[in-house]
């Protein structure tokens, strides 16, 4: 059978300031490299042809856009919009569900400012690993329907071949759309935003009395979830720029992301992080900063008062801390195999946080090995007040009516076994692009498909590399 577009374009209803029409750039030689089945059976679409992944045939129904956004980028406002980017349409589903389906690296915008709106296939192939690896550990991300090969090169410091990847995601709309609003648009422009907005994400709350706060509330809630989340595993964003941040809460934009192995909150990734101003340990600060900027997009329509929408927006950015903790501590406890709250559960587990960074533990594979009581293959047991924190978790643990059976399911469903490790990203990445051996790929895959399952086959990905290497480096908008 062969695929079913149901396409609407609810997006060009907007004021026309937000978008721009443009068509993706006709490529070469498009080549399916990976294809995301599962993800494609659940939008309703099968078969896709890799001329449409490629930009070169559009879907039926398709009104191709550049979507047009603002952002803060390391603390400094600038007008950006989809450089490289384009929105095909929105795809309903069966259950009435909409998704907004994306071409990335399909070639120039009238938002591309120096850039050739291109992308590399390292790069998308690496964002497809990667958010595939978050949505089966349960964080909520956008996805990846296919990568294909344009068969043309991309020029960066080197010669590269070029490639699309098919995004999906809940909408493209971040703090940077209202920002952009904000900034350029009427007010009138800016409340269709809001109302677009909390029709697509937020139906609950059209009839608030003040939806507009609301909408602030929510996306406040939305953004602690998420990045409580990331912390309790390890997953470090890299590029929380205010356009990078989903109004949806969804995980977007893969380009310097990764996973810390050795527990040390100062890790930075990126090669152009100098300041580590998105350090694993500053991300919570840093999503409140960014919803403060999204707070600000939001004072005209909060209240006609100017003063009073500032004190009302700045109590409701002042929840975010509150909200980030319980979801943490929530995860936390999960981790740890605690049913019930107690007051001295935070200290229990920042002194545990203190004895994994002094011994330089492996953060994921520390909480495997409480897990599966398996502390003495681990750095931990050498640590001087290691065996005092053991006990108290123990008999912490222990003084619960639950039965052990059913603590370890608890650890087990909320300490993922698999992780997208970063020499085993790297390896695959190196295999498909280099010796374009795709199986690789597909093995790691396959692994970080079931990060639960503590599966025995999979323990080759849950190894560390030789050597710790916390001088691992990413790079963005390659
Ligand atoms: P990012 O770092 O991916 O969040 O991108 C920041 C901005 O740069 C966005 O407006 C992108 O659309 C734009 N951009 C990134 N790479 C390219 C490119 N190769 N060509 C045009 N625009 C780009
Ligand atoms: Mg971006």
């Amino acid at each position: 059978m062969k695929s079913r577009w149901n396409f609407d374009n609810s997006y060009t209803g907007l004021p026309d300031i937000f978008y721009s029409k443009t068509n993706p750039t006709r490529v070469s030689s498009p080549k399916i490299i990976i294809y995301n089945e599962q993800l494609a059976t659940g939008l309703g679409l099968s078969n896709i042809d890799a001329d449409i992944l490629a930009g070169n045939k559009l879907p039926e129904g398709a009104q191709p856009i550049a979507q047009a956004y603002a952002g803060h980028q390391f603390g400094h406002f600038n007008m950006l919009g989809d450089g490289r980017a384009i929105l095909l349409g929105e795809q309903i589903t069966s259950q009435g569900e909409r998704f907004d389906i994306q071409l990335k690296g399909s070639g120039r915008t009238p938002y591309s400012r120096g850039g050739d709106g291109r992308a590399s296939l390292g790069p998308m192939l690496r964002e497809y690993i990667i958010c595939e690896a978050m949505h089966a550990l349960g964080i909520p991300t956008t996805r990846s329907l296919a990568v294909v090969a344009t068969g043309e090169s991309v020029y960066r410091e080197t010669e590269l071949p070029g490639a699309i990847l098919t995004r999906v995601a809940r909408s493209h709309i971040r703090v940077g759309t209202f920002q952009f609003a904000a900034k350029w648009g009427t007010k009138k422009d800016l409340q269709m935003l809001a109302d677009y907005t909390i029709e697509r994400h937020f139906q609950d709350i059209q009839n608030s009395d003040n939806p507009y706060l609301s909408l602030l509330d929510e996306v406040v809630k939305r953004q602690a979830t998420l990045i409580a989340k990331w912390q309790l595993v390890g997953f470090i964003h890299g590029v929380m720029n205010t356009d990078n941040v989903t109004i949806s809460g969804e995980t977007i934009d893969y380009g310097p992301c990764a996973f810390m192995d050795t527990y040390d909150p100062e890790t930075v990734f990126s090669s152009i992080d100098i300041h580590g101003r998105y350090a694993y340990k500053n991300q919570p600060q840093i999503g409140m900063w960014n919803l403060a900027r999204f707070a600000e997009t939001l004072l005209p329509l909060i209240h006609d008062n100017q003063d009073e929408a500032v004190i009302i927006a700045q109590n409701a950015i002042t929840k975010f801390d509150d909200l980030y903790k319980q979801n943490w501590l929530a995860g936390m406890r999960a981790k740890l195999g605690l049913f019930d709250e107690n007051i001295k559960d935070e200290i229990l587990m920042n002194d545990l946080l203190t004895l994994m960074q002094k011994s330089r533990s492996d953060y994921t594979n520390t909480f495997i090995a409480l897990t599966f009581d398996k502390i003495a293959e681990t750095n931990l047991i050498y640590e001087s007040g290691f065996k005092e924190w053991y006990e108290q978790w123990q008999s912490r643990v222990n003084n619960q009516k639950v039965s052990k059976e059913d603590i370890q399911e608890l650890m087990k469903k909320n300490n993922p076994a698999i992780i997208p490790r970063n020499h085993r990203v790297e390896d695959a990445l190196n295999a498909a692009v280099q010796n374009g051996d795709l199986s690789v790929m597909e093995r790691l895959l396959n692994a970080l498909s079931s990060p639960y399952s503590h599966n025995s086959s999979y323990a080759e990905f849950a190894a560390l590399p030789p050597q710790q290497n916390c001088s691992y480096r990413t790079f963005c908008g390659t």
